[in-house]
């Protein structure tokens, strides 16, 4: 990967300060750290809306939902916002059978890598639960280290599996780093995604699975979990109505513990002191990242295959679930028109003699060109199994040939510059400076997703506290 990708890729904020005012606005986040861990009261409220608006629509104090049994309404839930030290003690005393508690996730807070992974076993019997893991964790570790460098990962790993079922939350965890907010985890798995499909589009086992819908291919990771206010279900909750209860794996001994209990959860940190790279995720294709349930729109179309899988649609109803319904996408900049995406492919195509274009994709700065071709002019032959490709330059107006083979000529090399038509060019480099403009905005900017939320007087319906009474807003509570 050239530099430039990988600048646009990750933006590591040299001044610490700026990124960490960019989640917790102006205020000290070791302050804002301490308040979320510590603050004394858990308030609970019937609608959503009204826990983020408490104590201001800015709160970075952490929200839980909780899954009630009622007859009345179907999917009822009851919000609770306070600290995590006092919401882990109400979670302590609540009954196994009312233990159904999400992590609701906020969009100004920090967070860790998580990923669900799900697969419906009757249909891919020969799927080894813990070989996807293990290959997993592997790629993963791969994709962390080529794009944020040698960090330590761990992988926090919790299972509400059946026999027929293979359900796992994993919270993973890099050293001394985070991410921004749940989009930017979005947009790195999406692009863990494509890494692991590959140019070749890999659409096997194990990260692709079997589905239910006449045999088609599902992603064994759900791509919905990273939209706004996303619930994560908590270590040792069970859905409403469901006995599997989500438990870290291989343990012998699964109660709760208030250790276990923070340690898996998706936007706690002991305090702002450990972190020291904020890390700021791109999309693929070089937009801002963003709140989206798509399934398949950033996975290239394997070869010889229009479309593959289920519609996203399909895949949306199928998932049930629709709570990223309501998310506020933050749109992002288209990078080229698509009228100079063709010109290039033609131009480009043209060079390797009339070769047939397998894709065209714009990324920050670049415009990758892949060809249907194995006619490699780094090895001076043909390749075997590779398709060789083109990345133009947009500033520059200038293009290289480069292809994925581990072979000694090609791997990690690209073909001396060549000039575009001077006309080309001319359009390459008006398209670069518009995304540089767009990068200026690089920054997430949080205001679309509270201009739903008024701050008008929002009143708990509940106060929660572990000491006996709260006396000085006089307020009965349930401890
Ligand atoms: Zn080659």
């Amino acid at each position: 990967m050239n530099t430039a990708e990988t600048i646009s890729l990750l933006i590591e904020n040299e001044d610490s300060q700026s990124s960490r005012s960019e989640v917790v606005g102006t205020a000290d986040v070791a302050a804002v750290m301490k308040e979320r861990n510590d603050h004394p009261m858990l308030l609970a409220f019937a609608i959503q809306k009204s826990a983020l608006q408490y104590p201001s629509p800015q709160s970075w104090l952490p929200v839980f939902a909780q899954d009630l049994k009622t007859r009345k309404r179907r999917g009822a839930k009851r919000y609770w916002r306070g600290g995590h030290e006092e919401f882990y003690r109400k979670y302590e005393k609540t009954t196994e059978e009312n233990r159904c508690f999400y992590e609701l996730l906020l969009p100004n807070m920090w967070t860790h890598l998580y990923v669900d992974i799900d697969a419906d076993l009757t249909f891919n019997p020969g799927l080894d639960t813990n070989a996807v893991c293990v290959e997993f964790a592997l790629r993963m570790r791969e994709f962390v280290t080529k794009e944020i460098g040698g960090r330590h990962v761990r992988f926090v790993r919790l299972d509400s599996g059946t026999a027929s079922r293979m359900s796992v939350h994993y919270i993973i965890k890099l050293d001394r780093a985070c991410f921004l907010n749940n989009f930017h985890c979005g947009a790195f798995m999406r692009r863990f995604q494509r890494y692991v499909v590959g140019d070749n589009g890999n659409y096997g086992a194990p990260f692709f699975v079997k589905t239910k819908h006449n045999g088609e291919v599902a992603s064994i990771f759900d791509m919905a979990v990273y939209t706004l206010h996303r619930v994560f279900r908590v270590f040792g909750s069970h859905k409403i109505g469901s006995d599997r209860i989500l438990w870290r794996t291989g343990r012998k001994d699964n109660t709760l513990r208030r250790e276990t209990f923070l340690d898996t959860l998706v936007q706690y940190f002991p305090s702002a002191n450990e972190i020291d790279l904020v890390v700021q995720v791109l999309e693929w294709d070089g937009s801002l990242p963003k709140s989206t349930s798509h399934v398949w729109q950033h996975l290239p179309s394997p070869p010889g295959h229009g479309k593959i899988g289920v519609s996203e649609k399909k895949i949306r109803r199928s998932g049930g679930s629709g709570r990223g319904g309501r998310a506020a996408a933050i749109s992002a900049p288209s990078v080229v028109e698509p009228g100079l995406s063709s010109a290039l492919a033609k131009y480009i195509s043209q060079q390797h003699g009339g070769c047939s274009v397998r894709e065209t994709k714009p990324m920050a700065g670049v415009v990758n060109v892949y060809l249907n071709s194995r006619e490699c002019r780094l090895r001076g032959e043909s390749h075997d199994s590779n398709h060789i490709y083109v990345v133009v330059y947009l500033r520059s107006g200038e293009w290289v040939q480069r292809c994925h083979s581990s072979y000694v000529t090609c791997d990690g090399k690209e073909t001396e510059r060549k000039s575009l038509p001077k006309e080309l060019a001319q359009r390459c480099a008006e398209a670069h400076r518009k995304v540089e403009e767009n990068e200026k905005n690089t920054i997430i900017d949080l205001k679309p997703v509270f201009a739903f939320l008024n701050a008008e007087n929002v009143k708990p319906d509940e106060v929660w506290q572990s000491k006996e009474v709260y006396s000085a807003q006089g307020v009965a509570c349930n401890a």
